[in-house]
């Protein structure tokens, strides 16, 4: 293991493009539920009312929608960033982060300390809250006030349209300007790193594959095996937080001892 770690580090040291790619595995750290295990919120609303058609069809999906994705944003809100989460950021300010793409929407990236522009979110992000029709933002939390006060369904102030967490629903497109920007890094990276993604998720799962044969080295670090371990350079299979502190460790003093 000390090995792994110290080639990983050595790899990071003498990297010019760094492409993270985190999913779901980074914010159960936290303590984030994972939404679609068994016991999850999934079990008890009928995932009918989540589609993005219905969203937009039927105040009654609204309502629902907005149940449910309170009940989700509850523990997202409380969450801190892991040390996973802080290792990155600290590769941003040691210079050592292209970019992180990720599929979740917690928001613990920023809580941690990464600028705006070095994080990519596939999937959106639950701290805001958009109008379906104009497009005006809202802070998640001023919507949650609205509810917390009895609005069931939240709408827009300047145009009247339905207000929606600025996360990617079922039925949604991917964003495009996100998703281009992270196929785009991923095929210049020289050093792409997976940490708690399962790669199982399309489009994203292709990202460490684009990478790979652009050159770049890949390394994953996930509780589980994944499709992807056979062709990486190098796996390690454990909880990120502690693995990336050990890392985090490593660079600091190859980097004070070139
Ligand atoms: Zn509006």
């Amino acid at each position: 293991m000390k090995e792994q770690l110290e080639q990983i580090s050595q790899w990071i040291i003498s990297s010019r493009r760094i492409v993270i790619f985190v999913g779901a595995g980074l914010s159960t750290e936290s303590g984030i539920p994972d939404f679609r295990s068994p016991g999850g919120v999934w079990d008890r609303y009928d995932p009918e009312d989540f589609y993005f058609q219905n969203f937009v069809s039927s105040e009654a999906s609204r309502e629902k929608y907005w149940q449910m994705a309170t009940e989700m944003y509850e523990p997202m809100k409380k969450a801190r960033p892991n040390l996973a989460h802080l290792a990155i950021a600290e590769m941003e300010r040691l210079g050592k982060l292209d970019c992180v793409v990720t599929q979740n929407i917690d928001g613990l990236h920023f809580k941690a300390g990464n600028s705006e522009d070095k994080v990519i979110q596939l999937h959106g992000t639950a701290m805001v809250v958009s109008c379906l029709t104009c497009g005006k933002r809202y802070d998640r939390d001023e919507i949650q006030e609205r509810l917390r006060k009895g609005v069931k369904v939240p709408y827009c102030d300047t145009c009247g349209g339905p207000l929606k967490p600025a996360t990617i629903s079922f039925g949604q497109s991917m964003p495009e300007r996100e998703t281009q920007e992270a196929y785009h890094r991923s095929s210049l990276s020289d050093l792409f790193i997976v940490i708690g993604s399962s790669l199982v998720v399309q489009p994203a799962a292709s990202m460490p594959l684009l990478a790979k044969r652009n050159g770049a080295k890949l390394v994953i670090i996930n509780r589980d095996p994944t499709p992807y371990d056979d062709m990486a350079d190098l796996v390690i299979h454990g909880q990120a937080g502690p693995i990336m502190d050990s890392i985090l460790k490593e660079i600091k003093k190859g980097m004070d001892n070139p």
